[in-house]
């Protein structure tokens, strides 16, 4: 079923990458996707990377895509490949320092803020370009900016869904070249199980998917 599900998804998607959602399920789910050949895994929370990690191949790249509090950064950074949720100026500095410490580039994106829903993180859209502007002052040498993430409103309608992707996209080509390296600030991570299909209307290059693969 696993199988069938990936195969469908993958037949829609074209360019765009899969990103497998894979938390909440056991590291024998994992594994059946693993076999399928899929290696972009994304937990929400550190502390189930730090195991799953152990139990999995180690060509898995992992995704974090939940809020990431400041006090878990440093556990993380070693195992994760790309980070969806920065979401706040506060973390980037960590992010910076901590990836500094380790000597390691740290691959991220920032989270836009466009959904209705109140408790979302993420910055707001003119956050990020006054971000963007400010960029040369605020010397991020190890953090590597590689596009946005965003999350649509839960229950939106359609035309909500098709409004939040919309302005994503357009601040994503907003914001691109204002950044210090234009031409890796390239992916824009949005969709999941019951919205992929629009996001990938809206030029998405990363898909976050769970449920429509493990249900
Ligand atoms: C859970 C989650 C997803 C995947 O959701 P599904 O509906 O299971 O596909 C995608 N992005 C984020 C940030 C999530 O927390």
């Amino acid at each position: 079923m696993i199988q069938q599900n990936i195969r469908d998804i993958r037949s829609a998607l074209g360019e765009t990458k899969l990103i497998v959602v894979s938390k909440f399920r056991s590291v024998e789910e994992l594994r059946k996707v693993y076999e399928c050949g899929e290696r972009e895994f994304a937990e929400n929370r550190v502390q189930e990377i730090l195991k799953k990690k152990d139990l999995l191949p180690g060509d898995i790249r992992w995704h974090l895509i939940g809020h990431l509090q400041t006090n878990k950064v440093k556990q993380v950074l070693p195992y994760v490949d790309m980070i969806h949720s920065a979401d706040r100026l506060k973390l980037l500095d960590i992010i910076e320092k901590e990836a500094a410490a380790l000597n390691k580039i740290v691959q991220v994106l920032l989270q836009v803020h466009v959904s209705l829903d109140e408790s979302k993180f993420g910055f707001q859209q003119s956050e990020l370009l006054n971000l963007a502007r400010d960029m040369a002052f605020h010397q991020y040498n190890y953090i590597r900016f590689c596009g946005i993430m965003t999350m649509t409103t839960l229950g939106a309608t359609t035309e909500r869904i098709h409004l939040e992707f919309s302005q994503t996209d357009d601040l994503f080509h907003l914001l691109k070249p204002l950044m210090p390296n234009p031409d890796i600030f390239k992916e824009l991570s949005m969709g999941m199980s019951g919205d992929y299909k629009f996001a990938l209307e809206h030029g998405a290059t990363m898909v976050r998917i769970g449920s429509l693969i493990f249900d």
